[in-house]
């Protein structure tokens, strides 16, 4: 089966908890994998701490050291290299396992929407197997 999840995103750089809307996908599958993808080249999907919000600005602020928005070298035309680095180093998408009904996630861990080109509207696909008893 496959879901999608559209996104406003509001901010240039913002992380989004996605991990209910992905959860809502799940109905009554028992036992799987979900492959939750980005299709975009400036956005991307990471999982990492849902409990201290602080965490989330911790590695946005981090991310914007090691990639400074304005670098005189950069090439590309649309003047977002930044973006495109950021998006490939947290990747474009993640892999859950399903087990029980729900999503095998540690107690502290959410599946978060990465944008760090916006504010724009942002797709991502939500594909879930199924495993067969
Ligand atoms: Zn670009």
């Amino acid at each position: 089966m496959l879901h999608e999840i559209n996104l406003q995103t509001k901010k240039h750089d913002e992380m989004i908890d996605i991990t209910a809307r992905v959860e809502a996908f799940l109905e009554n599958i028992q036992e799987g994998i979900v492959v939750v993808f980005s299709s975009h080249t400036t956005a991307g999907i990471t999982i990492n701490e849902n409990a201290d919000p602080d965490v989330q600005k911790d590695i946005l602020r981090r991310l914007d050291e090691i990639y400074p928005w304005d670098m005189a070298e950069d090439r590309h035309i649309e003047g977002n290299s930044a973006a495109h680095l950021k998006a490939s180093t947290v990747g474009a998408s993640q892999t859950v396992i399903i087990h029980n009904g729900k999503l095998l996630l540690g107690r502290w861990q959410g599946i978060y929407f990465c944008e760090f080109d916006g504010p724009r509207s942002r797709t991502c696909y939500v594909r879930i197997h199924k495993q067969n008893q």
